[in-house]
């Protein structure tokens, strides 16, 4: 048997956003590409590779289980080098590093499986309708940036909308298809300046919520939406995908009236991901350019949609509270500012934040009340509970 690993607290942030590691940044940079018809055609088609191997691999290795063996990923890998000559002859002129990250890919999934945290990261096939993305790129067939163009292997140079924000060394390099449009994110190596030091900033706590986006120790809330016009438009969009899934389920399968529904849910779902992550990066950098260190929650994603049923999974996921978390956390990083995360149980909410007596708060409760004779709005006690001690600020 395996011996247990007990992971640490606050090892929850990202490997490569750990602040230990601050010799480096990683950065990217999304842009959107302007290819040419043929150029197109032969992204999609590369596309279509990386899918077939990790729907390959995914198939061979549930074959194999159920056939009572252990598939590793070296033996799936080989096996496929060993068929794809034949079996796949059509890709073999486009880039082989494709199908080797969505070996990658399909290796984290397989993992993720077996945690129930990283459940909606567990292994599924790809569709052709929804899965339009693959990695490029390796030290054989190398990814090239210059002059507004992208030099991708198999591929050719495809012209970018905006020229390359970030200048140093590239990483990784994505391509992926988003509601009719093609984009490429390129992650760049960035060596770390020295910060000066932010005197007289404070220590600040934040609680990230559903109804706020993000509410300060201070008391400042920000809102999810900053303006009534944006929620309008996101609730019109959402109604929009709702019509749009009836109309869905209706239609045939690969017909082109239902690729053009397809079109108008990805372009409808962008608007609302554009919307929000444009509210949070805003809120971010405002919380990041006032405070001197920073304390934030972990929050537990999968006891909120599984536990007590007060709020819908849905509801959760829309207020993508980790991604506003991820956002805080590397703008932390770049900035040299301590961030703390609180354990994924500690009770922030419950907590009074003047005495530290507990007690249960239901969501309907909107105010902290405590026979100490506090009263405060709930997510700003929350938020108190979480501010790191002054000594800490820069
Ligand atoms: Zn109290």
């Amino acid at each position: 048997m395996r011996p247990s690993r007990t992971k640490p607290a606050s090892s929850a942030a990202h490997p490569k956003s750990s602040p230990q590691k601050d010799e480096f940044l990683y950065r990217t940079h999304k842009v959107a590409l302007d290819p040419t018809p043929e150029m197109e055609c032969l992204l999609t088609r590369t596309a279509d590779y990386a899918r077939a191997a990790y729907n390959w691999g995914l198939k061979s290795y549930m074959d194999d289980k159920k056939a009572g063996q252990e598939p590793t990923m070296i033996a799936l890998r080989r096996k496929w080098n060993a068929i794809k000559g034949s079996e796949f002859a059509w890709g073999k002129h486009l880039a082989q590093s494709t199908a080797h990250y969505a070996f990658d890919a399909l290796g984290h999934a397989i993992q993720a499986g077996d945690n129930p945290r990283l459940q909606n990261t567990a292994a599924r096939y790809h569709s052709k309708t929804w899965h339009t993305a693959f990695r490029i790129g390796d030290k054989v067939e190398r990814v090239r940036c210059h002059d507004q163009r992208v030099q991708l292997p198999g591929i050719g140079g495809v012209r970018m909308c905006e020229p390359l924000r970030l200048s140093g060394s590239l990483q990784k390099v994505t391509i992926k298809r988003e509601a009719g449009r093609w984009f490429a994110c390129l992650t760049v190596k960035l060596t770390q300046e020295k910060r000066p030091d932010r005197p007289g900033r404070t220590s600040i706590g934040v609680d990230v919520g559903i109804r706020n986006m993000l509410v300060c120790s201070d008391g400042t809330v920000y809102e999810q939406y900053p303006n009534a016009k944006a929620e309008q438009r996101a609730k019109h969009q959402e109604r929009k995908i709702k019509r749009y899934n009836k109309q869905l389920a209706e239609q045939v399968l690969g017909s082109a009236r239902h690729e053009r529904t397809v079109l108008k849910i990805q372009k409808a779902r962008y608007r609302i991901q554009r919307a929000r992550d444009d509210s949070q990066h805003k809120a971010a950098t405002e919380v990041v350019d006032k405070a001197g260190a920073i304390g934030i929650e972990t929050p537990d994603i999968l006891g909120m949609t599984q536990g007590s049923g007060q709020r819908s999974p849905g509801q959760i996921s829309g207020a993508a509270m980790s991604a506003m978390l991820y956002k805080l956390a590397y703008r932390c990083e770049a900035a040299g500012i301590k961030l703390t995360r609180a354990d994924r149980y500690f009770p922030s909410s419950q907590l009074c934040s003047n005495c530290g007596r507990r007690q249960k708060m239901p969501m309907r409760k909107k105010e902290y009340r405590c026979p100490c004779g506090l009263v405060l709005c709930r997510d700003v006690n929350a938020a108190v509970n979480l501010k790191p001690p002054a000594s800490t600020a820069a």
